[in-house]
């Protein structure tokens, strides 16, 4: 297997700040806004960036998290899909705001789909983005993200590791060839 490393550690942390500021002038602000992150490494993604708006806005953001994986292919019930957390409580934070959905890669766009699916099922939010570390191509459905930290074609064989220090050996972005 043939890798190359497409962003090191300053070119993810140079990512996300960039991000960080594009959702606070996209909104005026972050007034509104919860991120909220999909299970694994979208949830440490979106905890980074709110680290960041908060130094750039002096203002602590939301965070949730959403595991849909498991669900993808059948409707989940939105306690499920939230990993767990109850109802009530994600229909509180979804209500009237703004979701930002953070993941790590967008490929077919699948994934989104469920993750839209089971925030609509628990209440009406004002809006949602989407935030992603690497978007490599290949949608099969009508989706497309706000805010990316790289475009990286690839080919369907080819695969991206994303390694994130909170739960990796440190951080990077790989491209693995067959
Ligand atoms: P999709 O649902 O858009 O086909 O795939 C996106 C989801 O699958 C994301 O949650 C992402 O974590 C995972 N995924 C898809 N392709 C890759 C890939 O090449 N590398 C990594 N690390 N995750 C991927
Ligand atoms: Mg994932």
């Amino acid at each position: 297997l043939d890798s190359r490393v497409i962003m090191d550690e300053s070119a993810i942390r140079r990512a996300l700040t960039r991000i960080a500021h594009e959702m606070v002038e996209k909104n005026k602000g972050i007034q509104g806004c919860v991120l909220i992150g999909i299970r694994t490494r979208g949830v440490y993604l979106a905890r980074r960036v709110a680290e960041r708006i908060f130094d750039i806005e002096g203002h602590p953001i939301s965070v949730g998290e959403l595991d849909i994986t498991r669900y993808r292919d059948d409707r989940p019930t939105s306690a499920e899909a939230a990993g767990g957390l109850p109802d009530e409580e994600l229909k509180l934070l979804v209500k009237d705001k703004r979701i930002i959905l953070v993941d790590d890669v967008l490929y077919t766009g699948r994934t989104i789909r469920a993750a839209l699916d089971a925030l609509m099922d628990c209440g009406r939010p004002q809006s949602i983005q989407l935030a992603v570390l690497v978007d490599r191509g290949h949608r099969e459905l009508p989706i497309r993200p706000d805010y990316v930290g790289k475009n990286v074609p690839t080919s369907r064989h080819e695969k991206i590791d994303v390694s994130l220090s909170e739960i990796d050996d440190g951080d990077c972005v790989t491209i693995l060839h067959p």
